[in-house]
């Protein structure tokens, strides 16, 4: 039997494995953006949710903008228990929902929503998951001070989950682009309604920059400097020469695995950490919320990246 037959009967095996599965009684959970065929998290729920045995099935959905209301109709009304948000709903999504978390409503965003008998809560796990992974790497932040280069979707859900976690001061760093009035706007939000300082600073401000990240404990690139494809390649760091060996150094970026940010902190004796373990510990988070398990984080990790 040649590899390719030997693994297309494998193939068809598990695919019968999962059509037996599948119930009258089997709940849905789904993903709706636009586009999202490349998405990971259909692979990464399916796998948690056949290792426990939970009688549900994730599916992705290509919804845009235009069909946001109907989807969540629908989504409502079918009982789904819960799903994922990317873009460009994350925002829009929240005028359809009943309630949103203090950390969505700050961030101004869900990525997960929770339906529980038609009544539908927005969540944000994106900073959840941020902060789950550095507590996961033993990186204590408490009460310290914490510098973001970015100030998009995922840079305001690390910014505010932190300020809620008790971190003491969060500096962000953005170009002067469309994101920094919306960002200035956001900064103070999260001032006023938690116990932290978050300040809002221009990328090209090199004294202040080498000023707060001087005594961080923490640099995060949240921006799509260095994603795969055009940006590939290219940092957001204005300065290598902020980078010392007691700086914990990560990327929300997950492809490529290794950035020119996470090699230029490697190179400067930084211990760091890619986007993988906070995209592994969103959608841990909204796999709790929606089942009420904790997401087998090992089993998927080594069977998504194998
Ligand atoms: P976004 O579009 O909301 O924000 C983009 C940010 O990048 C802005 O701050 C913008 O000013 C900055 N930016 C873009 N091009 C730039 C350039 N050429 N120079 C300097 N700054 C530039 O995007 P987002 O949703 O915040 O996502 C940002 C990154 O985080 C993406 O790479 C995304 O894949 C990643 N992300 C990862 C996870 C995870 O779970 N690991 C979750 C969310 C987002």
């Amino acid at each position: 039997m040649t590899k390719s037959t030997f693994e297309a009967v494998a193939e068809a095996q598990v695919s019968m494995e999962v059509a037996q599965k599948i119930t009258g009684r089997t709940e849905l959970l789904a993903l709706i953006a636009y586009p999202i065929r490349h998405s990971d998290s259909p692979r990464m729920h399916n796998l948690a949710l056949a290792k426990l045995g939970l009688d549900y099935a994730y599916l992705a959905f290509e919804v845009d903008a235009p069909d946001l209301e109907d989807a969540i109709r629908a989504l409502r009304v079918l009982k789904v228990r819960g799903w994922n948000v990317s873009m460009p709903n994350k925002m829009e999504v929240i005028k359809y929902l009943d309630h949103i978390s203090t950390a969505a409503e700050l961030i101004g965003a869900c990525n997960t929503i929770v339906n529980d008998n038609g009544v539908l809560r927005g969540e944000n796990t994106d900073g959840l998951g941020y902060m789950a992974a550095l507590r996961e790497q033993g990186v204590e932040t408490r009460d310290k001070k914490i510098t973001l280069i970015g100030a998009g979707g995922a840079a305001m859900a690390i910014a505010t989950q932190a300020a809620l976690d008790g971190v003491a001061s969060i500096h962000i760093f953005n170009r002067r682009d469309d994101f920094f009035a919306k960002g200035e706007a956001n900064a103070a939000k999260i001032s006023e309604k938690t116990n932290a300082k978050v300040s809002l600073h221009d990328l090209d401000d090199l004294e202040t920059f080498h000023a707060c990240v001087k005594d961080s404990a923490v640099l995060a690139n949240a921006t799509n400097v260095g994603f795969k494809g055009k940006l590939e390649g290219l940092s957001p760091l204005p300065d290598p020469g902020v980078l010392r060996p007691d700086l914990f150094v990560t990327d929300s970026i997950y492809a490529p695995r290794k950035t020119k940010f996470l090699e230029q902190a490697e190179a400067a004796g930084c211990r760091t950490m890619n986007g993988i373990p906070m995209m592994l510990h969103q959608g841990a988070a909204a796999f709790k919320m929606w089942t009420g398990n904790d997401m087998p984080l090992d089993y998927v990790k080594d069977h998504l990246f194998a």
